[in-house]
Order: C-alpha cells, then structure tokens, then sequence
C-alpha cells in the first residue's frame, strides 16, 4: 500500500498501519526478549524455518517497523537498523566482502568510513583501492581486480559536498559484476533515490537528516532487491552456498530478494551485535516523520547562505552543489533536482589563521564535528577532525586546507547570515 505514495507522505505513514484501538504512533518494545509456547516454536526460529521476534540484538518490532519505513523511502525491498552509520557501512561490506576480497570506494567518503575501509578493514584481510571519483572513468575501471566484491561511493560527501555520478558508477559497478553500495546519509532518500540510477544497496548514518535533532547515533542498510547474486554466485558465495551456522541454508535460494538483508540480520547483527536501541529506533521514526519538510528548509537555507557568501568580499571560495555555477552543479540538477542538503564548504581570503578569528567570533552559529541536525555548527577540517594531517596529506583526502564545513540548521536563514557577516567583520580587524 506504501509504493504509490509520494515522499512526503511515507515519511508520515510508511512501515506503521495501527489496527483498531492500537497506538497511533510507533509503540516502543523495549523488551530483550520474547516469549514462545513450546519447545518447537523456539526450534524453528533459530533455523530460520520461521519468522518471529525472539531476541532483540537479531530483530525487534519497533527496529522493523522504522527500518520498513526507511526501505518504502529509498524504494527498496529490505531494510536494517544498526547501532551507527559506522556499523552500517562496515556491515554492509562484510557482507559479501571477506578477507581475500577487494573494495574500489571514492577517496573523498567520509573520515571514519576512509578509516574504517583503508585501516580496519585491510586488518581484517580485505584490500581497498581508493579512486578519485571525478578522474577519467578508464582509471576506475582500472582499479578492478577479479577478487573486487563491491564498488562504494557517497551521493553527496561528507566534508566536500561533491555529488557522485551514481549512474556511472553503477553501470562500471555492473560491468564488473558486483554491486555498488551509495551512502545516501546527506541526499536522504527526499532528495535523491539511488536505487532510481542503479545503485543496489544504499546506506545510511542516521545520525543526521534523518533523526534531524541531534538526538541518537544510529545507521541503516537498505537493499533494492536488484542485484542478481546467483548471476555472479562465485564471487559471492555467502550469498549463494551454503551456510553451515543455519544447517547449511542458502540465502539466495531461501530469502530470494531479500538473501542480502536476511543474511546481514542473521548472521553479521548475531555475530557483531550492532543493534540499535529500540529507543533509539523511536526518535528515528519521529525525525523520519518530518524528514520531508526539514530537509527542503535545510537546502533552502544553505542556498541562501552559499549566496550570501559568494557574494561577500572577504570569502575566497564557496562550494554548494545548488549554487549556479558551481564544479557540482550540473551534477546536482540531475540527481539532487530538489535541492541537495544543508551543508557547504568555503574558506575566508587570509586562511587559517582568519578562518581561526571568524570561528571564534560566532555566537549563533557553534563549532561541533556534527553535521546535519538543526543546529546550525562549523568546523575546520584541517584543526579538529583531521588536524593529524599536513597539507599535502589533506589535499590528497579532497580536503583544502583553508576548508571550514558549515551545517546549515533550521534557524531563520537571516539570523545565521547576520552572525556569519558580523564575525568574518571581526576576522578581518
Ligand atoms: C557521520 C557519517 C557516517 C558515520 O555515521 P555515525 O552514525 O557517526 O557512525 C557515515 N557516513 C557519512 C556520510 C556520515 O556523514
């Protein structure tokens, strides 16, 4: 009943149809367990013979319920919560990369998933080729190797704001034969759907946009149902043979479209126990429930603010997808034609030490590393979150030195530009 409907109204409804005299909002089961009749019933759980709810690190009402309405947003046919948008990028590789496997994964992602792929993950046995995602496609396709299980890339990236071509990079994906997996946390599924350009599975650090206020760390993992794993059963052979810690299941075979979630679920959340909270879950599905009419006002905002910058003497450089004229913006207008999401890059002419004046003059606008919430906050790269780093280095991870990453919030845009003209006025005295 959920396909037919726009966005705006699945992000009321979608996942949760109370029946009579039953709660109107999410009821939150927090509750570690459930109780079963006989010893059969619990048997045929645990061989996944069937479905119910009997521990809450596997599965639990309130977790489906937010992670059903998630999957009506991208368009996908299975969805899972995780504890962080870390979990969910790390499940959603391990999944059908082992040790042995190689990645390809845009170079300019966010921070923690460069280190979660390039450090942890590479620890783990598995390779991973870092490309720069707006090179010539012929050295991406380079980066491919026979043991290659998955391409990786964000919609937007997290601090650059540079918009993957997601329709490339499916189809060079495809060609090789392995999915590509988008990060969909800035887009959110309001302003763009990956799985409309090909991508097969998108995930998401709920963290931001879609909780939206700041309140709990959580991450998400939809699959389209699109990728044919029996058509490439040698590379992925978790999916497509049996598995011995379910008496030799296979999930392809059992689950169908759903064999990528079910096995993320049954074995990976049994195994690495990264479940969200049920609370959690709650405030997931409140902030999804005012997703729609945040996000435009974010992108709406920003593009003023971008404007406002642009225009300003004292400011060297912005970089907003929606801005005319922008590197990105004929990119934007195809995949994000709404708009694209509250958070733009600039640098003040006189760099860090200016930038270092500025940020220390703001009063409504606050220095945090979080992005994405309706808090307007900054940050400098290059002296919090990757002050480790040279300059050459932060120039080789796609970030300028002189970069600041402004989150524009839901306060009134005018307030946010007065704070912002008054302090780079102060930097410049
Ligand atoms: C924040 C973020 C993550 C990590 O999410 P957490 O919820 O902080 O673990 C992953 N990807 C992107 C694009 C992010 O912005």
């Amino acid at each position: 009943m959920d396909e037919k409907l726009h966005i705006g109204t699945l992000c009321v409804q979608a996942g949760y149809h109370p029946g009579k005299g039953e709660s109107r909002q999410i009821p939150i089961i927090q509750s570690t367990t459930f109780k079963y009749d006989t010893s059969g019933q619990m048997g045929r759980l645990f061989d996944l013979e069937d479905s119910g709810y009997f521990y809450t690190r596997l599965q639990n009402p309130t977790n489906d319920t937010v992670a059903a309405r998630i999957a009506a947003l991208e368009g996908g046919v299975a969805a899972m919560l995780t504890s962080s948008g870390q979990a969910a990028n790390f499940f959603a590789c391990v999944n059908i990369c082992e040790a042995g496997g190689h990645i390809v994964a845009a170079g300019n992602i966010y921070g923690g998933t460069f280190n979660l792929l390039g450090t942890s993950l590479r620890k783990l046995g598995i390779e991973v080729t870092f490309i720069d995602q707006n090179a010539p496609e012929e050295e991406t396709r380079a980066a491919f190797r026979p043991e290659t299980k998955l391409l990786f890339g964000e919609t937007i990236s997290n601090p650059g704001v540079e918009v993957l071509d997601i329709e490339k990079f499916a189809k060079i994906a495809h060609d090789n034969g392995v999915p590509l997996i988008v990060d969909n946390t800035f887009a959110t599924p309001v302003h763009c759907r990956p799985f409309e350009w090909g991508a097969d599975i998108v995930t998401h650090s709920t963290t931001k946009y879609m909780d939206g206020h700041g309140v709990a760390v959580g991450g998400a993992i939809v699959d389209s149902g699109n990728f044919d794993w029996e058509a490439h059963a040698d590379k992925f052979p978790g999916l497509t043979t049996p598995d011995p810690s379910y008496h030799g299941l296979t999930y392809t075979k059992k689950f169908g479209k759903l064999a990528y979630i079910t096995k993320a679920t049954s074995q990976l959340m049994r195994d690495f126990g990264s479940i969200q909270s049920p609370q959690n879950a709650f405030y997931l599905g409140l902030g999804l429930q005012t997703l729609h009419v945040r996000v435009e006002r974010h992108a709406q905002s920003a593009l003023k603010v971008a404007e406002f910058l642009n225009n300003h003497p004292a400011v060297a450089w912005v970089h907003y997808p929606d801005l005319p004229g922008d590197k990105e913006n004929e990119r934007a207008k195809k995949y994000l034609p709404d708009g694209s999401c509250g958070v733009l890059a600039f640098a003040l002419k006189g760099g860090r030490e200016v930038d270092n004046k500025f940020m220390d003059a703001l009063r409504l606008v606050t220095i945090e590393t979080h992005v994405a919430d309706c808090y307007t906050c900054i940050l400098h790269p290059a002296s919090h979150t990757h002050r480790q780093l040279t300059d050459e280095q932060l120039r080789e991870a796609g970030i300028a030195p002189d970069l600041m990453r402004l989150s524009i919030g839901l306060e009134d845009p005018r307030d946010i530009i007065t704070d912002l003209d008054r302090s780079i006025n102060e930097a410049l005295r």
